[in-house]
């Protein structure tokens, strides 16, 4: 029997979409977990809450972001015109202020003075530590010590905006152990603390969330392109790590059947299981993803045979991690979105394509949507458009990119 089309992606009151999602959590969490629900359903229903969040987003980060008509790439592909969602633009450079800036907000109207995050690149550990500095909230950020290594200036950028940087040891010392890390701080200090979730993961509510905070890409995206071009666009690309940006862009599309939505994940250096991150591959790219549970919520996770979290690689910190989040693998189910995904060499093409032709140089996680990008609008007519989030710039990547050419 074929499935009715997916029109609409709300999770029910327990925070399952269909199967994924949920709250798989130790006992101590449980209370505080509610507590954070009520206090975000108030809030999401608050008109003052809105109007002050919407004041910081626009004077504060540098909304709205700009929709850039990307004439050289769009040559380049020779098909469809291709559209740059600017969030690069933002204030600390990616996409991770909306959702810190709204969380910030809500940690305030709680009165959590103590604010806790992980952070994988840096980039969710420096606007965290950014708002904590505007609002005067004490701030430790947990970071796996393979991460704060290759992205040190990241590590100091966090200090000087007043954070301790806490670099973990354990297990790859990467974005799972830092975030197992920062579970584990607030399980111990649940009564003043604020745990501030850096992508659309964990246990509900922190996957609705993070989404309403993103989804004013989305918004702003959609009114652009009608305004500018009268019409929707034919598709809609995003790279997808825990899957933030691409929620964030992809959710106000979504009862638009016309408009294709296509993730683009990691595919790292080879096809194995511990290198890449493609966690929706398991039949194309050996051993993989399958539905299981990690970090308080059901998605599709990177997994060996026994069931063990595999290892997984990226040449971006950003999409370097083994589980998706759970609305990606509720649409991935249904058939509303595609994922596809893009190799390290891949990504290191987008990202020179992107800096010659546009003048723009994208971060190392974006540049998986590049490439991509111009292969779909290769296949489309002239007179269609297709929207690419720019989630975030490059700055934090150069070294990166010259050490790899010495
Ligand atoms: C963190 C990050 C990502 C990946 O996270 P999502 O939650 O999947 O968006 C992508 N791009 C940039 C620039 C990032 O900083």
């Amino acid at each position: 029997m074929q499935k009715p089309p997916i029109t609409r992606s709300e999770p029910d009151e327990t925070g399952h979409w269909g199967k994924f999602g949920g709250r798989y959590v130790p006992e101590t969490l449980v209370a505080p977990l509610e507590e954070l629900t009520k206090e975000f359903t108030r809030a999401r229903n608050d008109p003052h809450f809105w109007r002050d969040l919407n004041q910081l987003l626009r004077d504060y980060c540098g909304r709205p972001t700009p929709l850039f008509h990307a004439e050289r790439l769009t040559a380049q592909a020779g098909g469809a015109q291709i559209y740059l969602k600017r969030e690069d633009l933002l204030h600390t450079g990616a996409h991770k202020i909306n959702n810190a800036m709204g969380q910030a907000l809500l940690a305030r109207r709680m009165g959590k003075h103590r604010i806790i995050a992980e952070t994988g690149a840096g980039q969710h550990g420096v606007a965290t530590a950014t708002v904590c500095a505007l609002f005067g909230l004490r701030c430790i950020i947990y970071m796996g010590a393979e991460d704060a290594r290759r992205q040190a200036l990241n590590v100091f950028r966090m200090r000087l905006l007043g954070a301790e940087v806490v670099t973990v040891n354990a297990g790859t010392r990467t974005l799972k152990d830092a975030i197992n890390e920062a579970l584990r701080d607030w399980v111990t200090n649940v009564h003043d603390t604020y745990y501030l979730l850096g992508s659309a993961l964990g246990p509900h509510p922190y996957p609705l969330m993070v989404r309403e905070f993103q989804t004013v890409i989305g918004r702003e995206a959609r009114e652009q392109i009608l305004s500018t071009t009268g019409k929707l666009p034919r598709a809609l690309i995003a790279c997808v790590g825990g899957g933030s940006n691409s929620i964030g862009l992809f959710h106000p599309f979504i009862a638009d059947e016309q408009v294709r939505l296509i993730g683009v994940e990691a595919g790292g250096h080879g096809d194995s299981l511990g290198e890449h991150a493609a966690r929706f591959h398991s039949g194309a790219i050996s051993g993989g993803g399958r539905v299981g549970v990690l970090q308080g919520t059901m998605s599709y996770v990177l997994q060996d045979a026994n069931g063990q979290v595999a290892t997984t690689h990226s040449i971006s910190a950003g999409l370097d991690y083994s589980a998706i989040g759970p609305e990606h693998a509720f649409l991935h189910d249904g058939g509303r979105a595609e994922y596809i995904w893009a190799t390290d060499d891949e990504a290191l093409e987008g990202f020179r394509l992107c800096a010659k032709l546009e003048g723009i140089i994208p971060a190392l996680e974006t540049s998986h949507a590049i490439l991509s990008a111009i292969r779909v609008a290769s296949e489309l007519p002239q007179d269609d458009a297709i929207i690419v989030n720019l989630s975030g710039r490059g700055d934090k990547d150069v070294q990166l990119i010259a050490e790899l050419q010495t």
